[in-house]
């Protein structure tokens, strides 16, 4: 059996209640998957910014970096002003343990009106996001300007891992499990038609990546992001796995997860080779922290992706499983979902299907 050391870092506000239903779930996994867990616990955060005055201590890097298999993320405050020495931990460690992808899956219950499954696949290092910005006096007034990089390397291996992922998900359908597609499709998302060169490089070289003999079966196209954005809202059963630049990234995540009702559903990771944070959507939920009615299943998700690009595809269907099982019974959902059930019931109902 393999045993797997993960590393939990609650963070702030309702960060502290749904992290501990990530850890029961891997707890209550059945033996016959032969995996086993070890947990420690890492700070980081507001809170832990405001006690020390460094919201990611150099422990929870280190501890990560040595220790860990992987780890799990709640969310963090954002102070509401500029404060002096806070920087966001989750944009630190992405940088620090070169956490190159996003990776964010959207998906209905079956039974919605316009079903929806497809993963957006985001760039995470590059494109503006370099923030390489300079401001200065032209002759009518201030100019700035901000650098947009894009390079063979980081477009190389984030269509690559898309084409992974299309993979699988197809092996998933394979297996039995239901959906909506019947064939693994990659869509390649740019604006090369006005930035030739950038986008432009983004796209020729995610063709090539996607081209490669062991994505024979996998579908690709391409679509410019402004009548994605259309086609995504009119028609989101068409995508499969989405790819895209960093800032194209960014904005179809936050779109796509507006089609599935609460941020309460929706899970992230951030994935380099051999490591994986999973992270749900939200942030730290101040309006609803202490009530013990936050919804569990973005952070359930996302224990299901960190161990999907832990190459334990299995444990990670079972999960994805009871969750949807538990949306589609829809007998103890919590309040974001229109139900009147506390985080623990809900992740106790989850825990019962296992
Ligand atoms: P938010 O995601 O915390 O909350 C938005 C709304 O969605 C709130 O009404 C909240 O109650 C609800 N909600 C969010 N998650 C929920 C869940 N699991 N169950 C039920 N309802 C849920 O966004 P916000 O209010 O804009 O930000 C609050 C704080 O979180 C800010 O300090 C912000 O900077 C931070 N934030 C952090 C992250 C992150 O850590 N990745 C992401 C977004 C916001
Ligand atoms: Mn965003």
């Amino acid at each position: 059996s393999r045993t797997l050391r993960i590393g939990l870092i609650p963070g702030d506000g309702i960060g502290r209640e749904v992290i501990p239903a990530g850890r029961r779930v891997l707890e209550a996994l059945p033996s016959s998957l032969n995996l086993k867990f070890s947990f420690v616990d890492l700070d980081a955060g507001f809170d832990t910014f405001k006690q020390t005055g460094v919201a990611l201590p150099e422990k929870t890097v280190e501890t990560l970096k040595k220790e860990c298999d992987g780890a799990l993320f709640g969310a963090v405050s954002s102070p509401t002003t500029a404060t002096k020495g806070y920087s966001s931990p989750i944009v630190a460690l992405r940088k620090r343990l070169d956490l190159y992808a996003n990776v964010r899956p959207v998906k209905s219950v079956r039974t919605a009106k316009s079903p929806v499954d497809l993963v957006i696949v985001r760039e995470n290092t590059e494109d503006l996001y370099v923030k390489e910005e300079k401001t200065y006096e032209g002759p009518n007034g201030k100019v700035a300007e901000a650098i947009k990089r894009i390079s063979e390397k980081a477009s190389f291996r984030i269509a690559a891992m898309a084409g992974e992922i299309a993979l699988r998900r197809q092996r998933v359908r394979d297996s039995g499990v239901d959906s909506i597609h019947s064939k693994p499709l990659v869509t390649i998302t740019h604006k090369s038609n006005v930035l030739s060169q950038t986008d432009g490089l983004f796209r020729e070289t995610a063709r090539r990546a996607l081209a490669q003999s062991q994505y024979q079966s996998v579908g690709v196209e391409e679509q410019i992001v402004d009548s994605m954005v259309y086609k995504l809202f009119r028609q989101p059963s068409a995508y499969d796995v989405i790819v895209a630049p960093n800032l194209y990234g960014d904005i179809l995540s936050d779109g796509a997860a507006a089609l599935v009702g609460s941020l309460g559903l929706v899970p992230s990771a951030n994935v380099g080779d051999g490591f994986a944070i999973g992270e749900p959507c939200h942030g730290s939920a101040p309006d609803i922290q202490g009530q013990g009615i936050a919804n569990p299943i973005a952070t359930l998700r996302s224990v299901g992706l960190m161990l999907e690009f832990l190459g334990e595809e299995q444990a990670a269907a079972k999960i994805y499983a009871v969750v949807d099982g538990n949306l589609e019974d829809g007998k103890l959902l919590s309040p974001d979902m229109g139900g009147s059930a506390k985080t623990d019931e809900v992740v106790e109902d989850i825990l019962r299907r296992l």
